[in-house]
């Protein structure tokens, strides 16, 4: 069966529980089986800053959807969590984002795969080192060497939700 990956992100309306919600909604889609989520990530706002943080986090599903119905249904999702846009890399109740399905490179009006902002994106690359340090993505290299390509900037303020709880102890 297919392996698809999901990145979810959120900053309004109980990002956390935003995010919890979506892991069940994603074990619940048809012809699909959730194997694994990922802790839950705390990153700063990507452009605008003058928004709260997002909580980001990524999962794996089995699925037999095709990535097209896929996407069909995390749109859904988003709609259903009431998602708001407001702007351009702006906060939103819920984004889910499929990053890779199978090994597949794909170009399509409502769709790239792998997703094209994998690679620079440290609150998608920590959270997808934890569950498959060694994923291959197409066209551009493994997990453990795209991380390996950041600096020390991209990872500010990218940090597991649990240590920065326990940090306040
Ligand atoms: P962003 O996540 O970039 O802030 P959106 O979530 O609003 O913005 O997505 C904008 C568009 O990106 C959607 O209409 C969708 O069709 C398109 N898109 C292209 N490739 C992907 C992908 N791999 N995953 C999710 N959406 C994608
Ligand atoms: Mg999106």
């Amino acid at each position: 069966m297919p392996i698809a990956w999901i990145g979810l992100g959120s900053n309004l309306e109980q990002p956390s529980q935003q995010l919890l919600t979506a892991f069940q909604e994603l074990a619940q889609l048809p012809q699909t089986q959730l194997r694994q989520t990922s802790r839950l990530w705390q990153s700063k706002p990507m452009g605008p800053q003058d928004q709260p943080d997002f909580i980001n986090a990524v999962a794996q599903l089995d699925t037999e959807l095709e990535p097209l119905q896929l996407l069909d249904a995390l749109q859904q999702l988003e709609q259903h969590h009431q998602r708001v846009k407001l702007r351009h890399w702006g906060e939103r109740t819920l984004d889910l984002d499929l990053l890779l399905y199978d090994q597949l490179e794909y170009q399509h009006p409502r769709l790239t795969l792998p997703h094209p902002g994998i690679t620079q994106r440290a609150f998608v690359l920590l959270p997808l080192a934890e569950l498959a340090a060694d994923l291959y993505i197409p066209g551009k290299g493994r997990v453990s060497h795209l991380l390996d390509q950041l600096t020390l900037d991209d990872f500010q303020g990218v940090l597991p939700l649990e240590a920065n709880s326990l940090s306040g102890l």
